[in-house]
This record gives structure tokens, C-alpha cells and sequence, in this order.
């Protein structure tokens, strides 16, 4: 038996925080850590933030639950919101991504069902995706660590390469249902999908009768400087996930769809006990009262920028260190040379934290409310960890030598 009583599924740091500041965790000891990790891109406003502080503690003292058999006015003013700001003309509302997906997945699958094709249930996605723990979510993302030992894979989901259009064509059969695809893949690595690639999808599900489904989880509500990441490629999808930065640290999800895509998601055919709950629903109105202020997604992009050339100042200066710097907006990817963890280790050792991804990448992922100030704190902490971790320059004149 191990020493926790936890579940040993997270390798955890052994290091804890007892609150939060803006950009800063602050230790029980008063150590404060710039958090450029933010929860994995769900605290979009970073820690404490009073307008959500203020909204959920008047939310909590007037009425914490009430059932989905009842009307929800809080949802009702979120779903308008997310409606009015996006492709969608329906919402449903969950409590983490996986869910989100899930539901994105139902929706998909009920619409050719109520069109009279019950057998076109099948999704292609692509490797290296990330969706979710769920059994239908690790079906979707595919990745054999996630898979083994947990039984029969779910049916239903064909993945082919990332960035392989030819693949998709060909695995397009007449049971396939659905394209889902992440516009940046977080876990991934940080791979965005090139604006050349979308267009292309939502013209193969044009022609092919297929729905478009976007796995919006770690990429929407401001992330990439637009509202949703889909934006910048100028195509919609017809159904897309989103969670993490939407409840800004409260657990939130939601599934968004057209009105012909949710047409098969018909009364008593999905539910949720917690979703669209009173507390999730403030805070989550809270989130876009800020995001949705004129000129805020402009200022995330602008600090993206900022962000980014100052990271490939610094990996011009670590060639050793630095593979690539990759992303958009404030979700940004060095790609390292030494082993990701290494380049995390060594940041927290400058007291700021970073997210590892796949291919070897070290997520940066601030709030996005950041300062400039923070900024540049951060991106003097990353340069010191990596002359932490760059060979000794003596070392490495003597080699050249
Ligand atoms: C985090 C994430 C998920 C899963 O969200 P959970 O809230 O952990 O269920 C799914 N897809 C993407 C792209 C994510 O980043």
C-alpha cells in the first residue's frame, strides 16, 4: 500500500498551495510561484478574481442546487450568451470536458439516428488527440496509455495522422458520422491545426453529410486571443466542446451545437444531475462578463505576442535547450531539446510554473489576464531556468575549441 489514501493516478509535485493571487500560487510557508500553468488553462482569470470571487458568494447564499427539471435562469442568460458569441444555437451544459465531449459525441450520433441512419455512428479523430478518461473519450483520443487494461475499446471511432487530409478521405465510410478534431492540440504538444486543414474538413463533411465537431475543451473561451480558437480558420463547426477556462476554475462544461446538428437531442434522451448548476452558472456569466469586455481578446493576443518573441529571444540564446517555440495566443509551447519535465523542474526551481505536454513540449498557458509586468518576470525566471539547464559556457567554448 502506498502512504496516501488517494488513488496513485497523478504523479504529483510535491508541492502545495493554500491560496492564490492573480497570477500567483502562494505555499503555506508564503513561497509565491507565477502561475503560468493556470490549472491546466482553466483559471482564465487567474486566482481570486473578486467580480467571480463576488459572484459566486452571492450566488452560494441565495441557492447552491436545484434540479434540471426545473427552469434555471442563470442557464438560460449562459446559453444566450454563448449563442450570441459563437456558431451555436443550442448549449448544453456539463461538468468537465469529457462530458462536454461526450455530449458532443450523443449529439452527433442521435442526428443521423433521427434521420433514419442508426448505423452512421462512427467519428474520425487523430493521433496524438487528447478528449477526455471517459471510455468514450480515450476511444476517441486513441492513445494506447489511456486504453490498456480498461477492456474493450468503445466502437465507433477511426483515427487517422494528424495533419493527413488523404487519410481522412479514405477512411470516410457510410457509417461515418462525424470529424472531430482539437483547432490546437493541447496535450498534444501544442500542434495547431493549419487554417488550410480546417477549411478542408468542412468542406469533406459538406460533401460527405458529415457533422464537424470541435474539441474546444482547452482551446475556447479566449485562450488563443478569439473567443473560440475555430475563428481564425474563418470555418464553424457544428457542434464543439468546451470546459476549462469557462468556469474560470469553477467545474464547468458545455456541448454547443447548430439547431439541425442538436435536432436529434430530443426530451429524456440526455441529462445531467450537476450541469447548468446555479454556482457553475454565475461564475461562468461572471468569466464572460470580463472576456466579452470590449477589447480583452485583443489584449490576450497582443500579450500572446509579446509572450512569444520574448521565448524565441530566449531559445535563440539556449539552442541547447530550445527546440521550437509554438502556439497562439497564451497558449504556447516550447518544444525542448532536453527532456520537458527537466525544463519544468527547473522553472520551479525559479519559482514559475509550466505544463508538460506531448512531444516533449513545455505548455505555457497564463491567465489571460496577465500583466506585462508578469510577462516579464516570467520570461526572466524561464531564461535563468535554462542557463540552469544549457551546458556551461566554458564547457562549451572548450568544446568548440
Ligand atoms: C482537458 C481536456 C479534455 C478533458 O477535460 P476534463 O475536464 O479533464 O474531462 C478534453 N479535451 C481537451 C482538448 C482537453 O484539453
Amino acid at each position: 500500500m502506498s502512504g496516501s489514501a488517494l488513488y496513485d493516478t497523478f504523479a504529483r509535485l510535491p508541492l502545495a498551495f493554500e491560496r492564490g493571487e492573480g497570477s500567483w500560487l502562494i505555499t503555506a510557508d508564503g513561497t509565491r510561484y507565477l502561475d503560468f500553468a493556470a490549472g491546466i488553462a482553466v483559471n482564465s482569470l487567474g486566482h481570486a478574481h473578486p467580480h467571480l470571487v463576488a459572484a459566486l458568494t452571492e450566488q452560494a447564499q441565495k441557492l447552491w442546487h436545484v434540479s434540471n427539471l426545473y427552469e434555471i435562469p442563470g442557464q438560460r442568460r449562459l446559453g444566450e450568451r454563448l449563442v450570441e458569441n459563437s456558431f451555436a444555437d443550442k448549449v448544453f451544459f456539463a461538468n468537465s470536458g469529457a462530458e462536454a465531449l461526450e455530449c458532443a459525441i450523443k449529439t452527433a450520433r442521435r442526428y443521423h439516428y433521427a434521420r433514419g441512419e442508426e448505423n452512421r455512428f462512427r467519428i474520425i479523430t487523430f493521433e496524438g488527440a487528447f478528449h477526455g478518461r471517459t471510455l468514450a473519450t480515450i476511444a476517441a483520443g486513441g492513445q494506447k496509455k489511456y486504453l490498456e487494461g480498461f477492456g474493450p475499446k468503445v466502437e465507433g471511432f477511426d483515427q487517422v495522422p494528424f495533419g493527413d487530409l488523404k487519410a481522412v478521405e479514405q477512411a470516410i465510410g457510410p457509417d461515418t458520422a462525424a470529424i472531430l478534431i482539437e483547432p490546437v492540440q493541447g496535450e498534444g504538444g501544442i500542434r495547431p491545426v493549419p487554417a488550410q486543414m480546417m477549411k478542408a474538413l468542412r468542406e469533406l463533411c459538406d460533401r460527405h453529410g458529415l457533422l464537424l465537431i470541435l474539441d474546444e475543451i482547452q482551446t475556447g473561451v479566449g485562450r488563443t486571443g478569439k473567443l473560440f480558437a475555430y475563428e481564425w480558420s474563418g470555418v464553424t463547426p457544428d457542434i464543439a466542446a468546451i470546459a476549462k477556462g469557462i468556469g474560470g476554475g469553477f467545474p464547468l462544461g458545455a456541448c454547443l451545437a447548430t439547431q439541425e446538428a442538436a435536432s436529434g437531442m430530443t426530451p429524456g434522451v440526455h441529462g445531467t444531475t450537476f450541469g447548468g448548476n446555479p454556482l457553475a452558472m454565475a461564475v461562468g456569466n461572471a468569466v464572460l462578463d470580463i472576456i466579452l469586455e470590449d477589447g480583452f481578446l485583443d489584449e490576450v493576443a497582443r500579450k500572446g505576442l509579446l509572450l512569444k518573441q520574448g521565448l524565441a529571444a530566449i531559445a535563440d540564446e539556449f539552442p541547447e535547450v530550445v527546440e521550437e517555440i509554438r502556439g497562439a495566443g497564451l497558449l504556447l509551447g516550447i518544444r525542448c531539446k532536453v527532456p520537458n519535465t527537466a525544463l519544468r523542474d527547473a522553472m520551479s526551481e525559479e519559482k514559475i510554473l509550466g505544463a508538460p505536454a506531448g512531444e516533449n513540449v513545455l505548455r505555457l498557458l497564463p491567465p489571460l489576464n496577465v500583466t506585462d509586468g508578469e510577462i516579464g518576470d516570467a520570461l526572466e525566471r524561464i531564461r535563468r531556468a535554462m542557463q540552469a539547464l544549457a551546458p556551461a559556457p566554458a564547457m562549451a567554448e572548450a568544446g568548440r575549441g
